[in-house]
């Protein structure tokens, strides 16, 4: 899940809602019934249906039902159980341990009970704006396994729903979300130190960045100061985290934000704001090492992974990575 999709969350405080469609001014966040069936934005295209039930689009198979919006596109009525089938195993291993799974089918089903709201034409985009979803083509059993051995379970901080974030690895130590994307500090999104993520292929990485590629990429930036002559990092954050990076040219820096750098260079060019040093190679070239894979906030998926390994519940696991929630069911 991206940053888009977490502000869109924070934005609409109003998140969770009941099913039935109400007028804008009777809308009450406060009557948070969990919804049962789920509205997924698939985009233009032909869908047919299928003898026996679902239907097909763009070459898939899905489950429950489509309607057409005005505009024409196709939009799949799913109930959120038989959606989390396709969800889980897209968004973790399904070859990962149960507990693993069944942690990620709670972080995946509280998301969507957060996010739904009746007053949009649809609930979720099917990627990773919201969560990656291909219909029954996404399926596997350990994925509806973990799904149904967590059915209705999700994640509350008091009686809210828990805003709901993961990435891939954190590299060692899970960030804070007032730290990556501003606003007031969350409670159960403040950063942990995590020791369970180190068998991630990302926990350490190593990158080669060509001078004359980063230039290309910030070329307003520097103008004003002449060549691009290196790179290092400016101030780290509480998790120590890149929170800006130095253009040192000719005739001063520039320094633009950690983020901005990684997504401009390429967030799999540079996996992690998490950068330990920059260093410069050789007249042409700097040499970034870091850890992690993704934004770092909420849920470390190798992280949960290694904590299954070690015998942990998934009631664990959500504990030590959104400290101070609790699980919930219908
Ligand atoms: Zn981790």
């Amino acid at each position: 899940m991206r940053r888009a999709a977490f502000l869109a969350a924070t934005a609409a405080a109003c998140a969770v809602a009941p099913r039935r469609v109400r007028a804008d001014d009777e809308f009450d966040p406060a009557m948070n019934a969990p919804t049962q069936s789920l509205r997924v934005l698939l985009g233009r295209g032909d869908a047919q249906p299928v003898p026996g039930g679902g239907f097909t689009f763009a070459g898939r198979a899905y489950r429950g039902t489509f309607t057409r919006t005005p505009g024409g596109r196709i939009v799949n009525d799913v109930s959120l159980e038989e959606y989390l089938y396709s969800v889980v195993p897209r968004e973790m291993s399904p070859a990962w341990p149960q507990a693993a799974l069944a942690a990620q089918a709670i972080c995946a089903r509280t998301y969507v009970l957060r996010r739904s709201d009746p007053r949009r034409d649809y609930d979720v985009v099917p990627s990773e704006v919201d969560q990656v979803y291909t219909g029954r083509s996404g399926e596997s059993p350990a994925g509806r396994a973990a799904v149904d051995a967590t059915a209705g379970a999700a994640l509350r901080y008091g009686e809210a729903f828990a805003q709901i974030v993961y990435s891939s690895c954190c590299g060692g130590h899970t960030e804070s979300s007032s730290d990556a994307w501003g606003g007031a500090p969350i409670p159960y999104l403040g950063g942990v130190a995590c020791p369970y993520c180190t068998a991630s292929p990302n926990y350490r990485w190593e990158r080669t960045l060509a001078l004359a590629e980063i230039a290309a990429h910030f070329a307003t930036e520097i103008a004003p100061y002449g060549a691009l002559q290196t790179v290092a990092i400016g101030m780290k954050d509480r998790s120590g985290r890149a929170k800006t990076i130095e253009l040192r040219c000719e005739r001063g820096s520039a320094f633009v934000g950690g983020s901005s750098f990684r997504l401009r260079v390429g967030p799999r060019t540079v996996p992690s704001v998490l950068i330990a040093s920059i260093d410069p190679l050789d007249a042409a070239n700097v040499r970034l090492q870091g850890g992690g894979l993704g934004h770092g906030v909420g849920l470390c998926q190798w992280g949960a992974r290694g904590m299954a390994l070690t015998g942990a519940t998934p009631a664990q696991i959500l504990a030590f990575y959104f400290p101070g929630t609790t699980i919930g069911h219908d």
